[in-house]
């Protein structure tokens, strides 16, 4: 699933193709993308003539201004946005077409169908679903460590679930998350309330630090993730917990493992960020045999 690197890459990309083209009509083949208005009639007369004039971001959303409108579009699993000239054959998964007067089209692929379109007033995109209850924003100059402890500080959940949850802070996802705490040396499954000022310090800097630098290197590809034209993205190439279970953490050379926490495969240096006790929402699934092997060499108690 694309996060928020990868969409700001996509809106960055976007960003450099489409203001100031106007649409001329709209081709809807796949109905269920389109959440408000549902009825593809209404969505594609509400388009038509309008002109996009730059692309933002909200969280994981993509937030496009029109003159007068404002599309909110997420990619969910694997929703790409493409822009073709309009003599280019149209690939499978093609389910929207914006089509412009200079003969481009903006092409949205969507394999796994999940992506969701809504049409909105300016201004309104704020105050109703999906946008309306998201979280802080990392990259906005309104992320301070001050609005970073009060959101977090009191709070006696698992910093995991807590970081993954988009109501506190948005665009974080499983792949940055871990990344980010174990930067910060912090285990995901200490409660949040727990966390000494000089670490909840070191994960607000380590999360700016893994957002900035993924969002440099033009996003993650670990699934199929790419960008507005077609690009992979290159962070995958520089992730040090996040998908190497059993290779040697960067810092101390222990091994990564991997283990669930709130239902979410989870990597995590065991030297490097030390634990609460075990939970019983916690277990170790994959444990890198040469531990064990290790262990008894050490101990030859066996
Ligand atoms: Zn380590």
């Amino acid at each position: 699933m694309p996060e928020l690197p990868e969409v700001e890459t996509v809106r960055r990309t976007l960003n450099t193709l489409i203001p100031g083209k106007k649409i001329d009509r709209v081709t809807v083949k796949l109905p269920r993308i389109l959440q408000k208005p549902d009825d593809p009639g209404l969505f594609t007369a509400r388009l038509e003539g309008r002109t996009f004039q730059s692309v933002e971001r909200r969280g994981k959303f993509l937030r496009m201004v029109l003159d007068g409108l404002v599309l909110v579009s997420h990619l969910r699993m694997e929703g790409r946005y493409g822009v073709y000239s309009e003599d280019e054959p149209v690939e499978p998964h093609t389910h929207v077409i914006f089509h412009f007067t200079d003969g481009t089209e903006l092409r949205y692929k969507d394999v796994r169908q999940f992506g969701t379109m809504h049409l909105f007033l300016p201004g309104e995109e704020f105050q109703a679903p999906p946008l309306n209850k998201l979280g802080l924003e990392p990259l906005d100059e309104g992320f301070t460590l001050d609005a970073f402890k009060k959101a977090i500080g009191k709070r006696t959940t698992k910093i995991k679930p807590l970081l993954l949850n988009q109501e506190v802070i948005v665009g974080l996802g499983n792949i940055y998350v871990d990344e980010a705490l174990h930067t910060a040396g912090i285990h995901p499954e200490r409660a949040a309330d727990e966390l000494k000022p000089k670490e909840i310090d070191r994960l607000y800097h380590a999360i700016l630090d893994t957002l900035s630098a993924a969002v440099e290197a033009g996003g993650s590809s670990i699934k199929s993730y790419v960008n507005g034209q077609g690009e992979m993205g290159l962070f995958q190439h520089r992730l040090r917990a996040y998908g190497r279970t059993g290779e040697p953490c960067e810092i101390c050379g222990s091994l990564i493992e991997k283990s669930v926490v709130g239902g979410r495969g989870t990597h995590i240096c065991p030297s490097c960020q030390k634990g609460p006790k075990r939970t019983a929402n916690s277990q170790t699934i994959i444990k890198p045999r040469t531990h064990a092997v290790k262990r008894r060499l050490d101990g030859g108690t066996r």
